[in-house]
């Protein structure tokens, strides 16, 4: 780790060590670039799309977290350090400790930020008894305990307007939820409710169409184009707001597994790299190429960045592929070629055995893996064994290394 005051300068300089950072790390030493640091202050590393299945009953905590140290590439530089600001004139990026980098290349991933406090009562809510999420690796246990135990009552899910880190995977817990409750006799006593801030349940007919059948065998109530405006966690209510009339209606819960509102990392905001008139925050690039269209040494991939897909590690899989490729040619003296085809995917765990795998390109058009073959977005058992026992393989052995 530099220490405090040191300087230090990097060919190709990584923020973010999440998924988008260790596998761009990953692939680029396997495209030869032989001076790859990576700047991540968290000592474990995380597999997100594991949290839903630990809220909802279908894994185990411990299997989402690996050490930082684990999972980073062999040969690329760890800086145990946060990001706070970056100087695109002097090419340099400012560190919390007070050490200074410099770089050839920079590449921004710093992911997403969940807002919890940005509507009155939910992190307190989320900190009392009867709160629990999948958006946090401390919530997503708690969540599945609160469910587990429950006979009788009302649940309130939540899934917010805005940008979203795989924003179907607000509604996932639900459907394992109701599927574990049905299992134990007891969905007839327990009231559903889900609020939804789009009109549809996700926004592609043939999706729509597989989460609908799920949502009348389980009697699900859904809030359509509805945003949670507020949380008594002391009354155990919450105040929804019907976004299309205006209407606001409150429910008491007994349980409130809520997904928050996300933005771009609050440093990132205020740099130069956001698009003029701020889009969010978020890293602006071209969404094809993924490279600064102002900072032509800066380049960004993943939940952090302001591409025009659906955020997901499905996404930036694709994404790193092309960056890595664009920034060899730059490298090199060439010019990037590589683009990005929008393609993103989010499956829907719609029960303890069952998938329904949406794949779909920026404007939610279809995007089969195998073209013209749209059976993998039915409800699946296939579909489950290959998100739920295989993607985690791929991920830890084959992704972070930046070889899938
Ligand atoms: C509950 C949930 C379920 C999901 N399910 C799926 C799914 O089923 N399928 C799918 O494809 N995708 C899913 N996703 C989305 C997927 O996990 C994300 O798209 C992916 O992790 C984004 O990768 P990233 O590297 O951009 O961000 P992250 O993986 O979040 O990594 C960002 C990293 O940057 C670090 N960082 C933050 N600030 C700084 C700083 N200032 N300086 C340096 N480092 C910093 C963080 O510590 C973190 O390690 C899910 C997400 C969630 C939350």
């Amino acid at each position: 780790m530099p220490t405090a005051g040191e300087k230090r300068h990097h060919q190709v300089l990584i923020i973010g060590g999440g998924n988008a950072g260790v596998s761009l790390a990953g692939r680029l030493l396997r495209y030869h670039v032989k001076d790859v640091a990576v700047v991540e202050p968290r000592s474990r590393h995380l597999y997100q799309p594991l949290f839903s299945h630990i809220a909802g009953g279908t894994a185990d905590a411990f299997e989402a977290v690996r050490l930082q140290s684990a999972v980073m590439p062999k040969g690329v530089v760890w800086i145990q350090d946060k990001a706070t600001d970056v100087s695109t004139g002097s090419s340099t990026v400012l560190l919390e400790s007070g050490s200074a980098i410099t770089y050839d290349h920079l590449v921004v991933c710093p992911g997403i930020q969940n807002d919890w406090t940005s509507i009155p009562g939910l992190k307190e809510a989320m900190e009392g008894p009867y709160g629990g999420s999948n958006y946090e690796y401390e919530l997503a246990p708690k969540a599945w305990k609160l469910f587990k135990d429950l006979k009788r009552g009302t649940v309130v899910f939540t899934q917010p307007p805005g940008p979203a880190s795989c924003d179907g995977a607000a509604q996932k817990p639900m459907y394992l939820a109701c599927d574990h409750w049905r299992r134990q006799g007891v969905l007839g006593d327990i009231r559903v409710v889900l609020a939804v801030s789009t009109p549809t349940i996700f926004g592609m007919d043939i999706i729509d169409e597989e989460l609908n059948r799920k949502i009348d065998e389980y009697g699900i109530e859904v809030r359509y184009s509805t945003e949670l405006a507020s949380v008594d966690p002391s009354g155990r209510t919450v105040e929804l707001t019907d976004t299309a009339t205006g209407a606001s209606e409150t429910i008491a819960y007994d349980v409130l597994h809520a997904v928050p509102p996300q933005s771009a990392p609050e440093w990132l905001k205020t740099t130069d790299l956001p698009a003029p008139g701020n889009h969010g925050g978020f890293v602006e690039v071209d969404p094809l190429i993924l490279r600064h269209p102002r900072f032509p040494a800066i380049w960004s991939l993943g939940d952090a960045a302001c591409t025009l897909n659906s955020k997901s590690g499905a996404a930036l899989r694709m994404q790193t592929k092309v960056l890595a490729k664009n920034l060899k040619a730059v490298l090199k003296g060439k010019k990037p070629t590589a683009q990005y085809n929008q393609y993103s995917a989010c499956p829907f765990v719609v029960s303890k055995n069952t998938v329904v795998f949406s794949e779909f390109d920026d404007k939610y058009a279809p995007m089969p893996t195998v073209p013209g073959w749209d059976n993998l977005a039915r409800e699946r058992r296939l579909t489950f064994i290959a998100e739920r026992v295989l993607l985690p393989k791929v991920y830890w052995n084959l992704i972070l290394r930046g070889r899938a």
